[in-house]
């Protein structure tokens, strides 16, 4: 760890400078939060596309009827977060897997850096 006062090489475990006495900033608190965050931040975007791909692949269908004896078909998620006719149920799900799915990878990536 270097002394960002006198630029000298101290012990990683070191809270105070051994040539100037400069506190030292524990980068390794710092850095292991951000690993934690990308970390959560990961499994999160991993769990909505993941929701969303099941959402796609498998969604409840039903059909509902009006008034005037016409019929719709609609389509929902497993826990019914987006209930919608075929066309934009679709559009939504995939559009939010497309995103999440890209998301994750960038937090993939961000994680794996942040362990170095
Ligand atoms: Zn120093």
């Amino acid at each position: 760890m270097k002394c960002k006062k006198c630029n000298s090489e101290n012990p990683e475990n070191a809270v105070f400078c051994r040539v100037c006495g400069n506190k030292l900033e524990s980068h390794s608190h710092s850095k292991s939060s951000y690993y934690g965050i990308c970390n959560v931040l990961f499994w999160m975007g991993l769990l909505v596309s993941s929701y969303c791909l099941i959402s796609v692949l498998f969604p409840i269908s039903w059909y509902e009827k009006f008034f005037d004896g016409s019929q719709h078909l609609y389509y929902s998620d497993p826990f019914g977060i987006i209930r919608d006719g075929k066309k934009w149920y679709m559009q939504e799900m995939m559009s939010t897997l497309i995103v999440s799915s890209f998301v994750t990878v960038i937090l993939f990536y961000l994680r794996k850096k942040s362990t170095k």
